[in-house]
Parts: C-alpha cells; sequence; structure tokens
C-alpha cells in the first residue's frame, strides 16, 4: 500500500477526520489534539489530515504548514484550563472503554494548573523507535520544573544507558 493511501482502520486518520478526539487546531494539512493518555498536563498531538507514516514524508505543503501548525497547538495548550480538560475528558462517550488512569494521575499533578516552564516536541519516528500507530503524530508534550528528578539530556535519555555525558 502506498503510504499516503488513506488507511480505513488507522485511528489517527478517525482523528484527522473529526471522528475522535476534538481539534484544538487545525490548518490546511494537520490537525491538533490533547492526548487522552497524557503524560503531563497538555500533553498534545499534532497529525496531519493525509494518512502519513513518516515525519520524512511529508509533501512540500505538509513541510509549509508544520511549523504554524506547532505553534498553534503550543498556543491551545497555553489558552486551556487543563484541570477542567482532563475533568471533562475522564467523561467523554467514545472513551468510555478505555482505561483512564493517567488522565487521573494529571489530574493530580502540583502543577496541573501552571504555565508550562519547557516542551519536549518529539516523533517516535518507525516501529524501532517506539511508533504504536502507523499514521504520522508529533508529540507537543508540556514539561514542568521537577515533572521528573532530573531532566538533563531529554530526549537522549530514551537511551538511558548512553544518555549522559561529562561536559569538559
Ligand atoms: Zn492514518
Amino acid at each position: 500500500m502506498n503510504h499516503s493511501e488513506p488507511a480505513p482502520d488507522c485511528y489517527f486518520c478517525r482523528v484527522s477526520r473529526g471522528e475522535a478526539d476534538p481539534f484544538i487546531f487545525e490548518n490546511r494539512s494537520f490537525v491538533g489534539v490533547f492526548d487522552a493518555h497524557p503524560v503531563n498536563p497538555g500533553h498534545a498531538l499534532l497529525i496531519p489530515k493525509r494518512h502519513v507514516v513518516s515525519i520524512f514524508d511529508l509533501d512540500a505543503l505538509e513541510e509549509a504548514d508544520y511549523f504554524s501548525a506547532l505553534r498553534g497547538v503550543k498556543a491551545a495548550i497555553e489558552a486551556t484550563d487543563l484541570g477542567a480538560l482532563y475533568r471533562e475528558m475522564r467523561n467523554r462517550d467514545y472513551l468510555r472503554d478505555r482505561p483512564k488512569d493517567q488522565i487521573e494521575a494529571v489530574l493530580q499533578l502540583a502543577f496541573l494548573h501552571q504555565r508550562p516552564d519547557a516542551y519536549t516536541v518529539g516523533n517516535n519516528n518507525g516501529r524501532a523507535a517506539g511508533r504504536s500507530i502507523d499514521h504520522l503524530h508529533v508529540i507537543v508534550l508540556p514539561r514542568y520544573h521537577g515533572d521528573v528528578p532530573d531532566p538533563r539530556g531529554g530526549i537522549r535519555n530514551v537511551i538511558p544507558q548512553r544518555a549522559h555525558y561529562a561536559r569538559r
């Protein structure tokens, strides 16, 4: 199958058609939604409307729309009352049969009502990198002072054994 053909059973194709998570952002090429399994308050996803598997498969138009979408998702996160969001998300009908542990967990966090201190922006681009749904999704993850004991290295920590190095 060609990578850009619609995939009938693809969850993010359903999302991008507006059939699942409500949009927090939309432009010509992308939609943004809040992740229903948040690892931190405001955890969002940027998803191309076209069924594209890899970030390296984006076409010129999508590339041109990418950074405005990223900024739009960031602005939407910062304009949202995240406590109210997760209290509402718990009750969404389409999430009825899915576990809510992560929603309950972020509702308990001391920094739930703070503005993000930083962002981790990333994409698990391939199965070996941890991608679980084969439709491109860029993770826009707000970060807060104290959310992990030692944030140094950030994305380097996906390979914990070699993440840390001594600076000269
Ligand atoms: Zn898809």
